[in-house]
């Protein structure tokens, strides 16, 4: 493995690390601050206390609660708090070099508060970018996705009023057939739409499946359409690069501008670590120069937000190097692929994309005792068709086991 940045680091390392950079913010004790609307946390609920703290890097940064408010890849930012914005920079570097495979320097991005505002700061940034360099008018523009794309891109679609096309998926495959893409993309075009923003997803949140990228690159150039390209990876970013090491979605793609990467989801941060990448060039589109106040202004959708939360992210990366995040991804991979067959012997229908960890199987296999005892997740809570397994960190072969048990036990097949 060839990481340019993501290397593991011992705690003490990571700690000084942390430390340092805390040190290099304001300091609202010592020096003479006046004018800024931030401080540390609340001293009478939140201790303050050195003996406390000193262990405890992620607990100081909260506490200390720096602002990473605005971009800081872009060069200009608040200088209040450069220590930490150095982490936050370092963190989107090592996502867009080290498991996004783009060159080094080339791209920019920020710690969102999820996936829902990193789709969104995506579709805000091609919409403006299609406005600007090709006069496109709103309803001259629109946004193209499968139907099992995250309810993130509705809401963009929503805000922003620009039109939202979903192609429709086979059911057992999820994916879509290029008829349906490439009519679905003639229709469009006949009622106006010339500029498609296209959400390729790497791991959908019911399914896990993932996007045929060249599918949309085929089709779009065939009707010969101005097009961008942001992968959805909110979900599977901290996964799917890992465990299929042909990953074709990422910035070797030169299609590909754009990607979310959420920690909150299987990196196991604290919420609000919503990664956005983009290649260098495209935030401005997204610059609001109100923002008079901030140094550097602010390109991104949400304002203020916790410095403490790129911190969580890097630390955790640090914390277990590239090949201790490869084991931990290996060990998921493994404990869904036994998952399976234990239920390919029972007979039961399901959907499981190879490199995910994700198993949906079809409702008439689970009794609604069963759903509830194991908390599983449906597509949809009035009429549930699908039924969701993600095997995460706590989900270990025993407590699959229980469920294969439980299943086996149920004989249930309401057919
Ligand atoms: C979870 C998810 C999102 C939204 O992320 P939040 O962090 O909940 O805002 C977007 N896309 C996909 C594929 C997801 O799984």
């Amino acid at each position: 493995m060839n990481m340019k940045i993501w290397k593991k680091k011992t705690q003490d390392e990571i700690k000084q690390r942390i430390f340092d950079a805390l040190n290099n913010n304001v300091n609202y004790t010592s020096q003479n601050v006046l004018g800024i609307p931030a401080s540390y946390l609340d001293e009478e609920v939140f201790s303050q206390d050195e003996t406390f703290l000193k262990e405890a890097p992620f607990m100081t940064s909260l506490v200390k609660n720096p602002n990473h408010i605005g971009c800081h890849t872009l060069g200009d930012s608040e200088g209040y708090f450069s220590g930490t914005h150095a982490i936050e920079k370092e963190l989107i570097e090592l996502c867009a070099v080290d498991i996004l495979k783009g060159k080094p320097s080339k791209y920019d991005g920020y710690v969102a508060s999820g996936g829902t505002e990193a789709n969104i700061q995506a579709i805000w940034i091609y919409r403006n970018y299609f406005i600007k360099e090709y006069q496109a008018r709103p309803d001259e523009i629109c946004i193209i996705c499968s139907e099992d794309s995250h309810y993130s891109v509705d809401k963009a679609s929503n805000l922003l009023v620009i039109d939202i096309i979903k192609i429709k998926v086979e059911q057992d495959s999820r994916l879509m057939t290029e008829n349906e893409l490439s009519s679905q993309i003639e229709l469009a075009k006949a009622s106006g739409k010339q500029f498609f923003i296209v959400i390729c997803n790497m791991m959908t949140t019911m399914f896990g499946s993932v996007d045929d990228i060249d599918q949309y690159v085929t089709c779009l150039k065939a009707a010969d359409i101005e097009f961008r390209i942001h992968v959805d990876g909110a979900f599977g970013g901290f996964y799917y690069p890992i465990a299929n090491k042909n990953n074709p979605l990422n910035f070797k793609n030169k299609h590909i501008t754009s990607v979310t990467l959420d920690a909150h989801k299987m990196a196991q941060a604290p919420y609000g670590t919503g990664i956005f990448i983009v290649k260098k060039g495209l935030m401005k589109y997204v610059r609001t120069e109100a923002a008079s106040y901030v140094k550097g202004q602010d390109s991104t959708l949400i304002g203020s937000r916790s410095g403490a939360n790129a911190i969580a992210v890097w630390m955790i990366l640090m914390k277990h190097g590239p090949y201790g995040w490869f084991e931990k991804i290996y060990i998921l991979q493994k404990r869904a692929s036994w998952f399976c067959q234990q239920l390919e012997k029972l007979k039961i229908n399901f959907y499981h994309l190879p490199s995910s960890n994700i198993i949906t199987i079809k409702s008439e296999y689970i009794c609604p005792k069963i759903v509830k005892k194991f908390g599983l997740v449906p597509d949809n809570h009035v009429k549930p068709k699908w039924y969701k397994i993600v095997v995460m960190s706590h989900v270990s072969i025993e407590k699959l086991h229980q469920f294969i048990d439980a299943i086996k036990q149920s004989k249930w097949v309401n057919k």
